[in-house]
């Protein structure tokens, strides 16, 4: 499909640090920034995304019994306000962020680098509702080393797709592993899935996942000291 005139297309803009190091979302509905993307709401996608919400409101309040009025001032951009809100939790899609990484003169294989505690929201692609928790990341660095902030960037990166927990965790850990080649990375996720809660079992249960490797899979003390760490950041 062709893109429209009036939308923002950066794909072929500067280089991926040129925001700041901050993520850059390149398309033809959402524009980058540094925290918040923007939605070209003048696009042809975007209104028909909108169209196509409509159609599904009003499917589903004939389910219900026609009771609702979707043209009350409550409802009428309700549709818009869906799309938008997808849109923006799926922005991750099209995100790059700068992975440079520094050189580090130790090579000991028992340091470790952990990053805990980090907020994440992600959309359930099984049933498109929300789910969030906490992302900690640790790793044994061989001779390169990552910003630290960097390590949220790329949880939100991953995050802001369509998702399940258990691929965004190794995604996650693969992406740092690739870039920073370590003696070792893990990833564990502990999230809670409004699809869980709100329809189905209706249970609030926290879904644990993790992603070990090299020396953090294999080494139980690093591995322990991971756990431990996991347990305190918990409660900075
Ligand atoms: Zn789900």
């Amino acid at each position: 499909m062709s893109s429209p005139s009036s939308s923002i297309d950066i794909s072929n803009s500067s280089d991926p640090t040129s925001n700041g190091g901050a993520f850059v979302v390149s398309t033809h509905v959402i524009s980058p920034s540094k925290n918040k993307s923007t939605i070209d709401t003048s696009s042809t996608h975007f209104r028909a995304a909108v169209q196509g919400a409509k159609i599904m409101l009003e499917n589903l309040n004939t389910c219900v019994g026609g009771v609702i009025d979707l043209e009350s001032e409550d409802m009428r951009d309700t549709a818009k306000r869906h799309v938008k809100a997808l849109l923006e939790m799926l922005a991750g899609h099209l995100m790059n962020v700068d992975m440079t990484t520094f050189a580090r003169a130790d090579t000991q294989e028992d340091n470790l680098v952990f990053v805990g505690a980090m907020p994440f929201k992600s959309l359930c692609k099984h049933h498109l509702l929300p789910f969030y928790g906490t992302a900690y990341i640790a790793y044994v660095p061989k001779d390169k080393i990552l910003g630290l902030s960097k390590f949220a960037r790329v949880v939100k990166k991953y995050a802001t797709r369509f998702q399940v927990q258990e691929d965004l965790t190794s995604q996650i850990c693969d992406d740092i592993n690739t870039v920073l080649e370590p003696h070792g990375v893990g990833v564990i996720m502990e999230g809670r899935h409004t699809c869980m809660l709100c329809r189905g079992a209706e249970s609030p249960g926290v879904t644990i996942t993790q992603d070990l490797k090299g020396v953090l899979k294999t080494n139980e003390i690093l591995r322990k000291e991971f756990m431990d760490h996991v347990k305190f950041s918990r409660h900075v």
